[in-house]
């Protein structure tokens, strides 16, 4: 996967994220969408929003207009507010001209509140925009994304309103090695899937596999003899957020030994101050929670445009910080 910064670090923050080579993308924030290209919004399936700040939700409707008028699914996840602020957006225009023969068009909309994602509000353009229930997320708390190859983690912090952080964690990736299943006797089949996804959901190594027809094996023999297994990456995205003592802890856990953090550094540590009136974190409490957290790699975002003639120096301090604990 390929992750970058929709703009530079003075504009508003957003991620993108490209995953299976392209073919699909997620976003994380919805401030200036001006960097991305038409086919790069195309490919967003999946947009989570930290909260309704304009600078991370002015966003919807670039995104709406390119996709009016092709059929398709976005999925929006945010905080409690959401379903009501993408309606109000919404609401801002006139469908009359919208009907049972418009490209069919939903933006699926659930907020993470108490630890839970909530159910889900269709939009529909075929139905002029109208809301209606769409059914249940159904997911274990914490969640706001499980499919086969990913999951995404969110978790609120307090930035005066409840903000989301989110971590989106790649699954194990297992190959199979041709050579071990034939050292083994075993031949390349269907069986194979679910004994990856047995490995993958950290399966014990005594469970037994049944091999397609071959002789039974237990899936430890069979991992150590004919599996490859890589981690996932973890890749995490955390802003807007208070220099308190549960927002770090709720930021360690997300970030915890991710390969890429990027968190916002909106003010120096000399200026620590003005950053807890605001609500934000100073570049050097940026890079020591990275350092914390385990995570291997930092990307600092959301500058304040008083340092706009000192551009690297929030770079500087936060690396700082992360690299040797130079904090204030
Ligand atoms: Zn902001």
């Amino acid at each position: 996967m390929q992750a970058r910064l929709v703009n530079e670090p003075f504009g508003d923050p957003g991620l993108y994220l490209d995953l299976l080579f392209g073919r699909r993308a997620v976003l994380f924030d919805l401030g200036d969408l001006g960097p991305l290209s038409p086919r790069e919004l195309l490919r967003v399936t999946d947009v989570f929003v930290s909260h309704r700040h304009m600078d991370h939700f002015v966003g919807f409707d670039r995104l709406l207009r390119l996709r009016l008028n092709r059929p398709g699914v976005i999925r929006m996840v945010g905080p409690p507010g959401l379903v009501g602020g993408i309606r109000a957006k919404l609401d801002a225009y006139a469908w009359n001209l919208l009907g049972e023969g418009s490209p069919d068009l939903t933006v699926l909309a659930a907020e993470f509140a108490d630890d839970r994602l909530g159910p889900w509000t269709a939009f529909r353009a075929r139905d002029a925009f109208r809301p209606s229930p769409a059914g249940d997320a159904g997911l274990e708390p914490g969640l706001v994304l499980a499919e086969d190859d990913l999951q995404v983690e969110a978790a609120t912090l307090d930035h005066g309103l409840p903000c989301l952080a989110f971590a989106l964690q790649e699954r194990a990736r297992v190959n199979v090695r041709v050579d071990g299943l034939e050292r083994l006797g075993l031949a390349v089949g269907p069986w194979l899937n679910a004994a990856k996804s047995a490995v993958r959901r950290g399966a014990p190594d005594d469970l037994a596999v049944d091999t397609g027809g071959g002789p039974p094996m237990r899936l430890g023999d069979l991992r150590a003899a004919a599996f490859q297994v890589a981690p996932g990456q973890r890749l995490a995205y955390v802003t807007d957020a208070a220099m308190t003592p549960a927002n770090a802890a709720a930021i360690r856990r997300l970030a915890r030994d991710a390969h890429h953090l990027f968190i916002e550094a909106v003010f120096l540590g000399e200026d620590e101050a003005i950053a807890r009136d605001r609500l934000h974190h100073t570049a050097a409490r940026a890079g020591e929670l990275a350092r914390e957290a385990g995570a291997r790699r930092i990307t600092v975002f959301h500058h304040s445009p008083r340092y706009l003639d000192r551009p690297d120096l929030l770079r500087a301090e936060a690396e700082a910080a992360f690299r040797g604990g130079v904090g204030p």
